[in-house]
């Protein structure tokens, strides 16, 4: 018989995950399952984070160096920055539409936005104490952040991975000045280790079906075991907001991208879809682009056909600067706080939302929950309560999911557009196992 590919035995562990979660908050073993199994999930995730940080470091490097010269790099380096960026305005300002056209935080009533803002005014959470310090920032704070003083620091825990792209693509730079000669051998070393990173992946993957079983069976009994304790009319406002950020984010998947991968990539998006769907779901079940950028790129180099010269590249940039779903996620968020608060946002607030909102999901860390600590900066600006986070953090999990998928899939939308435009789409001969 043959074996079940990986991406069904994946979806498989998913279903099992969610139907064990319910199953144990039913009969009593919410406990057991979160010292016994979700345990199992968290080894998954580090294992992918794991390998995160030499992935981004080594294939930049070499992605950088085989660029081979200078201009070529800045081409293709601009236009890469260039379309990630269009994009994400995009998404904002679709965001923006369509937090105005339903209003969802309208939906409450007048005594209760009363009520929520007493109740925000005292609450701290462990989410709003972070995002004190990112309050404190001043206005060159995120340049500065990116430049790193100690390579070493920044690829620890509480490092950055934008420090990391900038030594490498520093670092790749100055790859290609040298004298070949000299680059040589310095090339081979990456390109091996490239290779041996790959493996390791490939060898991590083959737990992914127990790993997002046990993070399924995890989560869902956190969830669960939640006392809801709120309001009706809490519960249905909340599902109003997330359904209109849900209907964005699938805007962008079914309408934006095959838009461009069809005219501008070139190619059926059924094919695309198909290709980057063990991706997506990988995504949706850790809720972290970098954890999934592996899958991502294997995907993008044996599925789609795209050359790792541009995969390479491309991808570990996108993974940590492009965020599309997050930046749509934060714009409806703030818009829907607002509302709440009964504030009514005039035009340039509201561009400024967009500016923002795009720089907050570049800087946000392609880590679950990210893009809601960096929240607070567009909060900020606009003049919104930061305590109204508090309002939107109960449904939090399942919209990082959601938006995680989307920050994956446009990253792989425009290495697509890139490597059609250069040339560097080859038909597909083999298909990744996951
Ligand atoms: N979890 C998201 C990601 O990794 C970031 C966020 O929006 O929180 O892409």
């Amino acid at each position: 018989m043959k074996k079940l590919a990986l991406h069904w035995q994946i979806l498989i562990g998913m279903a099992f995950g969610v139907l064990w979660g319910m199953f144990a908050s039913g009969f009593g073993l919410v406990s057991i399952t979160l010292d016994w199994i979700k345990p199992f999930g968290t080894i998954f995730i580090n294992l992918l984070k794991l390998i995160a940080v030499p992935l981004v470091l080594v294939s930049l490097i070499t992605g950088v160096s085989s660029l081979s010269d200078i201009s070529r790099l800045s081409r293709i380096g601009s236009k890469t920055i260039g379309i990630y960026l269009a994009t994400t305005v995009l998404a904002v300002t679709l965001g923006l539409a369509l937090v105005n056209i339903f209003d969802p935080g309208k939906a409450f009533s007048p005594e209760k936005r009363e009520e929520f803002k007493e109740q925000f005014a005292s609450a701290t959470t462990a989410k709003s104490s972070d995002a004190e310090s990112v309050k404190k920032q001043g206005p060159l704070q995120p340049l500065v952040d990116i430049v790193p003083s100690n390579i070493f620091h920044s690829m620890t825990d509480n490092g950055s991975m934008l420090q990391v792209i900038f030594f490498a693509l520093l670092f790749g730079v100055a790859l290609i000045m040298i004298p070949p000669d000299k680059a040589q051998p310095v090339n081979d070393f990456f390109e091996g280790v490239n290779m041996v990173i790959l493996k390791v992946v490939d060898i991590i993957m083959r737990t992914a079906p127990y790993g997002v079983f046990a993070l399924l069976a995890g989560l869902v009994v956190e969830f669960a075991g939640d006392d809801p304790g709120s309001a009706v009319e809490l519960l249905l406002v909340l599902g109003y907001y997330c359904i209109v950020v849900t209907l964005g984010l699938a805007a962008m998947i079914f309408i934006v991208y095959p838009m461009l991968v069809v005219f501008i990539g070139k190619t059926n998006y059924k094919t695309f879809f198909k290709g980057i769907f063990p991706a997506q779901m990988l995504a949706f079940s850790t809720s972290s682009s970098a954890a999934t950028l592996p899958v991502t790129m294997e995907c993008a180099e044996k599925n789609l056909g795209i050359n790792r010269e541009v995969s390479s590249f491309v991808l570990p940039l996108g993974a940590t600067i492009n965020m599309d779903g997050t930046s749509l996620y934060q714009s409806v968020a703030a818009v829907f706080i607002a509302q709440a608060y009964g504030m009514d946002l005039d035009l340039m607030t509201q561009l400024g939302i967009v500016m923002t909102a795009t720089l907050a999901s570049i800087g946000a860390a392609a880590v679950p929950g990210a893009g809601t600590v960096m929240l607070v900066i567009v909060l900020q600006q606009a003049g919104i309560p930061v305590e109204g986070i508090a309002l939107i953090l109960a449904p939090d999990r399942i919209l990082d999911m959601l938006r995680t998928t989307v920050n994956v899939t446009g990253d792989a939308t425009v290495a697509m557009m890139i490597a059609r435009t250069e040339g560097q789409l080859h038909p597909v001969t083999e298909t990744a196992e996951v």
